[in-house]
């Protein structure tokens, strides 16, 4: 908006006609005390001030606006009739005003500064408008830098009050903070605890798993600073974001006790299923003598409650078994001897053995698929083991329904055995866990006998074979348990 100041009524009105005839906005005042009042309450681009007015002249109104921080840097065209008379405008230039027209206005003239003070008003007034913008940006930016300082100070005071050995680290692996636990284990903020030298080294699974993204989870043995010995620790490294950056944040947390309570109980394991072993052993040889005595003597009652012992004898057995592959597979002593076999005979014999000692008139195990002369490479024993797990679990879980398949089928460069059942089936939220050790569908461990360790060790088994095992079910659908093996024979056995 521009101002127009003259005691003339009609000078305004001519001026204020040819500004607005160019789109400006006007307004007007007749005095200089009018105009002052108005240039402290409003803001103007322009202030067009006739000098010479009776109370107060032009000059003395340019030196009041030229004292007001608000006003001062206001451009002020003065309108003067004397323009020879250069003490008016030096003294127009004194007091801060920056141009002027002599009287009577040409208005082409005043139009031409009018446009030139008006664009240099709207060019300060953008830059002022950027300034504006960019300390709002710096502000916004320091805010934003002291609330990450904040955070990250949290974050440095709660790894502090942890109980474990905490740490951050960039995403290039470099140590940031570490607690002061830390310097139990290391006497560097800038190297890990030194570790076991069989295990592997921190820093370069760490690296792997920065370099992946994904995070880290490690059992490892570290050594205390001033301690001869190594404890168990559980090294835990997740990504967080920070700064729009990956930053990571670690923690040992000391699992020596668990892992010594582990070893213990697989000790005792290992121990007890020795010892029982051997008794075991002697009563089914007894048993079996007893056996043949009393069928020679001919049918008895007797007989039936031989028979019945030898059943349970059996099961106690395979389960001693179970519980001695555990605890080889623990001690990583789970002997496997390979060899080149027809797995054909392998399946046959397995199938054999289940239809001995399972009623086929309930429940009938049928065959599908030919694999007559395949051969493959590995323990054939193990390996019926497997097959012979899964068929015992079709028939405990799926008892009641009228029919077991063994499928076998070659696929590419693998043979696929598949056991399908139609039993109570596994809800698909758990078939993940049914491979791992102990583990046993909760829902239905109350209705079936068992440890929850046949799975894992027909696991282990296929692991050492290069295949793979796994299953697909889900909740009262009968459950289908597969196992492949390749069939790259050795160079030698070809
Ligand atoms: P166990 O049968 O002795 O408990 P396993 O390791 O053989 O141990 O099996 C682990 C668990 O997997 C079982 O407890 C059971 O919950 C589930 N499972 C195994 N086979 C089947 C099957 N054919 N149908 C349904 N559930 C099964």
């Amino acid at each position: 908006m521009i101002l127009i100041v003259d005691d003339n009524p009609d000078n305004i009105y001519s001026l204020q006609k040819l500004l607005e005839s160019k789109n400006f906005e006007v307004d007007t005042a007749q005095s200089g005390e009018e105009a002052l009042k108005k240039i402290l309450k409003y803001n103007y681009a322009l202030i067009i001030l006739d000098v010479q007015m009776p109370d107060m002249d032009g000059f003395e109104v340019a030196e009041n606006i030229a004292g007001f921080s608000k006003t001062k840097e206001t451009p002020i065209i003065f309108l003067s009739a004397v323009n020879t008379d250069k003490r008016f405008i030096t003294k127009g230039y004194d007091s801060g005003g920056l141009d002027y027209v002599t009287k009577p206005v040409d208005p082409d003239i005043l139009m031409l500064k009018v446009k030139t003070f008006y664009r240099l008003y709207e060019q300060t007034q953008a830059l002022k408008d950027i300034q504006l913008a960019l300390e709002k940006e710096v502000e916004g930016r320091k805010q934003a830098q002291k609330e990450l300082r904040s955070k990250v100070d949290y974050l440095h005071t709660l790894l502090e009050s942890l109980p474990q050995i905490a740490f951050t680290c960039d995403h290039r692996g470099n140590i940031g903070f570490v607690n002061g636990r830390w310097f139990q284990f290391s006497d560097n903020e800038q190297a890990f605890p030194q570790t076991h030298p069989d295990d592997k080294p921190i820093a370069a699974e760490l690296q792997e798993s920065l370099d992946s993204g994904k995070p880290l989870e490690m059992e490892v043995r570290v050594k205390k600073r001033d301690e001869p010995g190594y404890s168990y620790q559980l090294l835990r490294v997740w990504p967080i974001l920070e700064n729009g950056e990956n930053n990571w944040v670690g923690t040992f947390t000391n699992i020596d006790a668990q892992k010594k309570a582990e070893k213990e109980k697989d000790e005792f394991l290992s121990i007890a299923s020795h010892e029982l072993k051997t008794p075991l052993t002697s009563i089914k040889a007894y048993m079996q003598l007893l056996d043949r005595k009393l069928k020679l003597d001919g049918d008895c009652a007797e007989a039936k409650y031989v028979n019945r012992v030898q059943d349970q004898v059996e099961k106690l057995n395979s389960l001693i078994t179970d519980l001695l592959d555990l605890s080889k597979i623990d001690n990583g002593k789970l002997g496997i001897n390979k060899k080149v076999f027809s797995l054909e005979r392998m399946v046959q014999n397995a199938v054999d053995s289940i239809v001995q000692t399972h009623d086929q008139s309930k429940m009938e195990l049928h065959r599908q698929g030919d694999i007559s002369g395949l051969m493959v490479y590995g323990d054939e024993i193990r390996l019926e083991q497997v097959l012979v797990n899964f068929l015992t679990n079709a028939y405990k879980y799926a008892a009641g329904t009228e029919k077991v398949i063994v499928d076998c089928r070659v696929m590419d460069d693998f043979v696929k055995i598949s056991v399908i059942d139609f039993g109570i089936g596994i809800p698909e939220s758990k078939l993940s866990e049914v491979f791992n050790k102990f583990y046993r569908v909760e829902e239905t461990s109350f209705d079936f006998q068992g440890l929850g360790i046949g799975l894992y060790i027909c696991s282990e088994i296929i692991r050492s074979h290069q295949g793979t095992i796994a299953v697909e079910s889900s909740a009262g659908k009968g459950a289908t348990f597969y196992f492949t093996l390749p069939l790259n024979l050795p160079i030698d056995a070809k």
